[in-house]
């Protein structure tokens, strides 16, 4: 297939894995990526292989161990999951790859769904991998068959660096045929090559920082990269990623010419840089996050002497952190270059939007498990949790820490151990515990923590987009598969109270709370009850509820309970229930006036 198509940047990137003539494909969900698996693995005819893996540590291994074989192999994660993959990630570097490799990395500058904003060009420095960075989702597509051939003609994986606006843009793409496979796949022994002992690890490291000169000669005549001169101006600007198209606006914008870089590769092509160094006098660095290409063209103009001024983030000219747009460019390069133009000021918001917090979902059963938890364990007690929809909690005031990817029951662990008396319960998703959690359990376990864990069982990823975990029964592609049981997984941990729950069941969820916080050790409750969305997609419909404003004593304590679908009247001073109300009749339970009740068919 060619021709155009209107496409989600993720799609593009998905459509150029395609091009590229993938044979395995693996990865771990997180926004801003996870749309890349999800539209490789919704495809009804595929000769790839694919996998959500139950960790990027685990993803990052199966891609090696496929390209090992001679396979071609992508692995997906966002940047904070590259941190839990950077132990494979590091002798990777040192092994090599035999099929081509690419570690597909989405950044997501300014935080929208992230614990935090960290650089994954910071690790293709570290590892010294060589990292691809697209401006455009065309050019995002365009890359990913580059990137593999690029891989195998070096034998080491490719990072390559997605960031939000890229992977959520959308845009026309034009489309290229898809490439024969020619490679034979087959694992050939060779310890030497794949035994990474020290005697073997002191071998590779001088190889891996040996092919760095060649890497980098190759990006110097890479298309990724432009370099235009602008013999008439002294000034020039050196810019990658979305930043770069931002930054040509912000030019248009401001009416000036100047000798422009663009750059889509690391290592930098420095010749490139040399020459945009020697024809300017100020130089403006244009990048999201972290100061990479800034540092290193300081780096340059001082090994080559250059008096060049070199501005951006280090002068505080351009903010270090969050994303940026059109004036946050213009605004640099008129203070860089001393332009006085009032275009560059920000419009000015006219009026005071209400403040939304985000809110679970009508009927989402992690209200009901914070409600009782809540109710069973008191509002001093701690409340450790983790990375998923149920931290949306912190609404409900039952999520006092989010650290990282599994961590609520480590955390859980060591306020215990610092001496802490009052009653700790953490809470964690199921695709959060396979994650990470489960070795954060087996050690609370081992160590005889007194804490309480709520695994948040709502049979989904629900936070990424639905995507299925080894807790469901079904793998990417929705083949059936085994269906790991949580209880039977931690009691052969060691756990000795574990129980099952329904959370839509308070009056039970209490009961069985009650004992687990009365347990000396470690306690388990698994809450298990369906995402009401999935539940919806399967076409679970359950009678909604409304208010009997008769009954009604207006005490808005069903206001509190925080859902979506309850709303309140200031004149009649009495609540309702809007057509958001999915029907889990969790707010039954909190009216003390039975004024809620089933809508009368
Ligand atoms: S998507 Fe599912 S799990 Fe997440 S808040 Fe909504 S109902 Fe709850
Ligand atoms: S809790 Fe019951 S009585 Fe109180 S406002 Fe809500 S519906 Fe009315």
């Amino acid at each position: 297939m060619s021709g155009r198509e209107y496409m989600l940047g993720n799609v593009a990137i998905a459509r150029g894995i395609v091009e590229g003539a993938v044979d395995v494909v693996s990865g771990y969900p997180g926004t801003p990526s996870s749309e890349i698996v999800d539209t490789l693995a919704s495809m009804n005819e595929r000769d790839f292989y694919i996998e959500w893996s139950v960790n990027e540590k685990v993803a990052m291994e199966v891609a090696a161990g496929a390209s090992m074989a001679g396979a071609r192999s992508v692995v997906t994660m966002k940047h904070v999951g590259l941190n839990v993959a950077a132990d494979p990630l590091m002798t990777l570097a040192y092994m090599g790859v035999k099929g081509g490799m690419v570690i597909i990395v989405a950044d997501d500058p300014s935080c929208h769904s992230s614990q935090n904003e960290q650089d994954t060009r910071r690790y293709s420095v570290f590892s010294q991998i060589p990292c691809l960075e697209p401006s455009t989702p065309q050019q995002a597509k365009d890359m990913i068959p580059y990137a593999f051939e690029l891989s195998e003609k070096y034998e080491i994986p490719v990072i390559f660096r997605s960031t939000t606006r890229i992977s959520h843009g959308k845009s026309d793409i034009k489309l290229a045929p898809v490439r024969q496979k020619t490679g034979e796949i087959k694992f050939e022994k060779n310890p030497d090559r794949w035994v990474m002992v020290p005697k073997n690890a002191r071998v590779r490291h001088p190889h891996l920082l040996s092919i760095q000169q060649d890497i980098r000669g190759e990006f110097e005549f890479s298309g990724w990269n432009e370099l235009s001169i602008e013999a008439e101006n002294n000034i020039g600007v050196i810019a990658c990623g979305t930043a770069a198209v931002y930054a040509k606006e912000a030019l248009d914008r401001l009416g000036i010419t100047a000798s422009f870089l663009k750059i889509g590769t690391y290592p930098i092509p420095e010749d490139s840089v040399r020459q945009l160094l020697a024809k300017t006098e100020q130089v403006i660095v244009i990048e999201e996050l972290e100061p990479v290409i800034e540092d290193q063209c300081k780096v340059i103009a001082r090994d080559v002497g250059f008096e060049t001024e070199i501005f951006g983030k280090a002068d505080g000219i351009l903010p270090r952190t969050g994303e940026f747009n059109v004036d946050i460019c213009m605004e640099g390069i008129a203070r860089a270059f001393g332009i006085d133009s009032c275009e560059c000021k920000p419009a000015t918001q006219a009026m005071e939007l209400p403040v939304r917090p985000p809110a679970m979902c009508p009927g989402c059963s992690h209200r009901g498990t914070f409600h009782v938890m809540k109710k069973v364990f008191g509002e001093d007690a701690v409340f450790p949790s983790d990375i998923g929809c149920y931290t949306l909690g912190i609404q409900h005031g039952t999520v006092d820490t989010t650290l990282c990817m599994g961590a609520s029951i480590s955390v859980a662990s060591g306020i215990y151990d610092a001496g802490e008396k009052k009653p700790i319960c953490c809470t964690i998703g199921d695709s959060t515990f396979f994650h990470t959690g489960i070795n954060s359990l087996m050690n609370a376990i081992y160590n005889k923590s007194d804490i309480t864990v709520l695994i948040l069982d709502n049979r989904t990823t629900a936070m990424t987009g639905h995507q299925p975990n080894p807790g469901m029964g079904k793998t990417a592609t929705y083949e059936p598969t085994v269906e790991v049981a949580f209880d039977k997984l931690c009691s052969a941990m060691g756990a000795e109270f574990v129980e099952v729950v329904d959370p839509y069941d308070m009056d039970a969820t209490e009961d069985v709370l009650q004992r687990a916080k009365a347990y000396e050790g470690v306690s388990v409750v698994i809450a298990k009850r369906a995402c009401v969305i999935s539940a919806a997609r399967e076409g679970i419909r359950y009678t909604p509820f409304m208010v009997d404003t008769n009954l009604c004593k207006g005490c808005r304590k069903c206001l509190k309970f925080g859902c979506p679908a309850i709303e309140f009247d200031e004149v009649s001073k009495k609540a309702s229930i809007n057509s958001m109300c999915s029907g889990c009749g969790l707010c039954v339970e909190i009216c003390n006036f039975d004024a809620i009740m089933e809508v009368k068919k």
